[in-house]
């Protein structure tokens, strides 16, 4: 049985219709800091199956003993964190707090139990400026602001497990820039808040939620001007953490880049919205964003070779608003 703290978040919510598609059973711990819990409902209603919603903060370490005792967990896939990155350079503390501390907690009650096996969500962020591109995973990992120390911390503490304890297994995946939703349409990228990243700006513009997207930056050196990411769609990297559950019977600490391994300007992922959903974009170039590298994409071979996966779903398809 998977534990899955953060299941009802964007990337969460998504790996658990696969994972009970795939016939696990899954109970989730969500604090719903940035979730809705009606996304239970529409989770339950895509998989045709149900799961254990348990509204709780992974730094709740009695709350964590009682879910161990009362369920037999073997594997927990750890999405649950914050992750604007303007928002940690503000308030580094309630970072470290929520991503460093509630995965101590997370890992101590873990211990306690016997429960050996999991997956952390991390991210490209880890990497810092590019000393070469495409990023590998052996790519030095010096991060830009507080979020990705986070990221880092928590993946250094989970080495350190996995050294001291033989029978330890972590996959670390690091995500590049996840997009798009589930082909259902029920749910989605739904942040509460004013949308920090790209796509989901671009889905409240287009729906009239907010007036135009604003371009941050045109002097960068990419083909057009515009920031380059790679973007991945959210059913391939969900994907991805299927296959490394199976991967999870290896011991040890392995770390795995979930990206697709091409760049996409911001440019050419508003007309690649725009021609799949048949809507314009308004839109208006700012100056940068301060703190935003200028390129970055990934080399998936690693995720190849090892997991026996890759991205899958071509740019327009990822950037359709409903299927
Ligand atoms: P999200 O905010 O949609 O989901 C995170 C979920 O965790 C939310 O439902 C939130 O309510 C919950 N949560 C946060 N802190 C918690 C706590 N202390 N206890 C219990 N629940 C808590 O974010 P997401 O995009 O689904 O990201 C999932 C993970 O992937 C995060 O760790 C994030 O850092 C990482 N990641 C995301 C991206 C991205 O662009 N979306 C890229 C790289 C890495
Ligand atoms: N971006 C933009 N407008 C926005 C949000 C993002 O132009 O409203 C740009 C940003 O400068 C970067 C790219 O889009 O070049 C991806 O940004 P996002 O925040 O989605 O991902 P990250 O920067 O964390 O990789």
């Amino acid at each position: 049985m998977l534990l899955v703290t953060g299941g009802l978040g964007y990337i969460g919510s998504h790996f658990v219709i696969v994972a009970l598609q795939s016939g696990y059973d899954v109970v989730v711990i969500d604090n719903l800091s940035n979730s809705h819990a009606h996304t239970q409902q529409h989770i339950e209603t895509i998989a045709q199956s149900h799961f254990q919603f348990i509204e709780g903060d992974i730094r709740n370490k009695s709350l964590l003993e009682r879910i161990f005792k009362q369920y037999q967990i073997d594997t927990v896939i750890h999405f649950a964190g914050l992750k604007a990155v303007a928002e940690s350079v503000v308030s580094p503390m309630r970072y470290y707090d929520n991503n460093v501390y509630g995965s101590l907690v997370l890992l101590e009650a873990m211990q306690e139990h016997c429960i050996q096996k999991i997956v952390f969500s991390s991210s490209a962020t880890v990497y810092g400026e590019p000393q070469y591109l495409p990023y590998d995973e052996k790519h030095p990992t010096i991060p830009i602001n507080p979020y990705g120390h986070t990221k880092l911390h928590v993946e250094n503490v989970l080495q350190d497990v996995c050294q001291a304890d033989k029978d330890f297994a972590a996959v670390t995946l690091r995500y590049f820039n996840p997009i798009g939703a589930h082909p259902s349409g029920l749910i989605g990228e739904n942040p509460k808040d004013i949308p920090n990243n790209l796509m989901p700006y671009i889905v409240k513009v287009a729906q009239g939620n907010l007036p135009y997207l604003q371009v941050f930056g045109d002097d960068y050196d990419t083909r057009d001007g515009t920031g380059e990411r790679d973007y991945i769609y959210v059913m391939d990297l969900v994907q991805g953490h299927l296959a490394a559950l199976s991967y999870l019977n290896k011991k040890g600490f392995h770390i795995f880049n979930l990206g697709t391994g091409t760049g996409t300007t911001v440019l050419e992922l508003v007309a690649a919205f725009e021609a799949a959903n048949s809507v314009t974009i308004n839109q208006r170039v700012m100056p940068r964003r301060e703190g935003d590298l200028s390129k970055f994409w990934a080399n998936p071979s690693l995720a190849k070779t090892e997991l026996n996966w890759q991205a899958v779903t071509p740019l327009h398809v990822s950037c359709l608003l409903n299927s």
